[in-house]
């Protein structure tokens, strides 16, 4: 078997992990800048880090820029050694619901999903084309954010709208970061011993959303037809009265597209402090900065609102609540506030277990007493869809 090759494309990067037959991660790095002035190509391998400052004026000369940096470096000897590519997508749109194979007509199904994830998909459908150019004989399969949430009730995807408008218009929730969501779901049976498992996955870093497992399936998350719905976010609203959108573009005199990237650049965590997105520079902030412990506060309640209507989605016993992605992973504050908030349920934080950082792939945060156990769980989608990927064709 040969190598398999997962790539995450934005609007001006490539992400990439080059996993060996049996799983595991020989090289990484990331392509970013992409048609910007100074590219920057960074290499993770052989316990080596590098950056290097070269012109990525396209998604080919980019591909071709990887393909030169693998043989020089070693980690390939020839094209052929790349078995199989797996391009991570963030929607799939209404007809590719379920990890496919790239043809000419899934790639065609995707250009007619753009308007869905305008910012992700288009950077993705330019990587498949120049990896199709640069590697023809690799196998190629696409992998959803969507595709976790294929399984939700009419009932969680529906948006009550005018009715005859949704279905015309295929207007659902599609919800996202269904790869991790998923894993996580594949992880707590592996942790807790059992098939089928109930969870709330709090999938918490620059993006975020929630989602609701019930036997290892998802009934509900938090983010909709697009990724700007849900919870709060590092730059993105989360859930805002749609109202809110004329008003501003009245008074303000702004465009739509003024008061959509607003909404999905400069609100969140970075709108509301005034100063940044990231939840580091907030942390050490906020005793000071009382705007960015405001910012933290409103972060933190709409993560518990979420919480609690997925705790009372599920239906049966809740197995586990599990943080993953960056905070949910790394901030120690933003947990323990969350299951503090909860008031329903009786849930308490082990604080030293939540305080230690040295963990490998999960930690169990809460005491004995804790009604419903509450992990930490690091993020791994890529592995998730190199395993995918590896079971696809066979
Ligand atoms: P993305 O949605 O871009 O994949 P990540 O899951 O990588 O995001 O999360 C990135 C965010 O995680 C950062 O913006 C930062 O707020 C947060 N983060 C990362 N490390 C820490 C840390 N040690 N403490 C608190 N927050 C952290």
């Amino acid at each position: 078997m040969a190598k398999i090759l997962v790539i995450n494309a934005g609007s001006s990067s490539i992400k990439w992990n080059l996993f060996s037959d049996k799983l595991e991660v020989e090289a990484k790095g990331v392509a970013q800048r992409i048609k910007m002035a100074e590219g920057i190509l960074s290499l993770d391998y052989n316990g080596k880090k590098s950056d290097t400052i070269t012109e990525l004026p396209s998604f080919l000369e980019t591909v071709k820029k990887l393909v030169a940096m693998w043989e020089e470096n070693g980690i390939i000897k020839d094209f052929d050694e790349i078995g199989q590519v797996a391009f991570r997508i963030v929607n799939g749109g209404p007809h590719l619901q379920k990890t496919s194979e790239v043809t000419e007509e899934s790639i065609k199904h995707l250009e007619e999903s753009i308007d869905l994830a305008p910012v992700h998909n288009p950077g993705a459908i330019e990587a498949i084309k120049a990896f199709r150019t640069l590697l023809p004989n690799a196998k190629m399969t696409m992998h959803f954010d969507t595709a976790f949430h294929r399984t939700l009730p009419k009932l969680a995807y529906t948006y009550p709208i005018n009715y005859s408008v949704t279905e015309e218009l295929n207007i659902r929730k599609y919800g996202f970061h269904g790869l991790n969501h998923h894993y996580i779901a594949l992880k707590s049976e592996e942790i807790l011993g059992k098939k089928g498992v109930n969870v709330v996955s709090l999938h918490i870093g620059n993006g975020a959303s929630l989602c609701a497992i019930e036997n290892s399936q998802s009934v509900d998350t938090s983010m909709g037809f697009t990724p700007l719905a849900g919870v709060m976010m590092g730059t993105r609203s989360g859930d805002v009265d749609p109202s809110i959108i004329p008003y501003i573009m009245k008074h303000k005199n702004m465009s739509i597209s003024d008061v959509m990237k607003m909404l999905n650049e400069q609100s969140g965590m970075l709108g509301v402090s005034q100063f940044s997105s990231d939840l580091r520079d907030i942390g050490k902030a906020r005793l000071e900065n009382p705007q960015a412990q405001f910012a933290l506060d409103l972060y933190i309640q709409r993560i518990v609102d979420y919480l609690i209507t997925y705790l009372n989605r599920i239906q049966g016993k809740i197995d586990a609540i599990v943080f993953t992605a960056g905070i949910g992973e790394n901030d120690e504050y933003v947990r323990e506030q969350v299951i503090k908030k909860v008031r329903l349920v009786n849930l308490t934080i082990d604080e030293a277990a939540n305080k230690n950082r040295d963990f490998k792939d999960y930690k169990l945060i809460s005491t004995k007493e804790s009604e419903i156990p509450v992990y930490v769980i690091r993020a791994e989608e890529e592995m998730y869809i190199a395993k995918e990927a590896s079971k696809f064709f066979n």
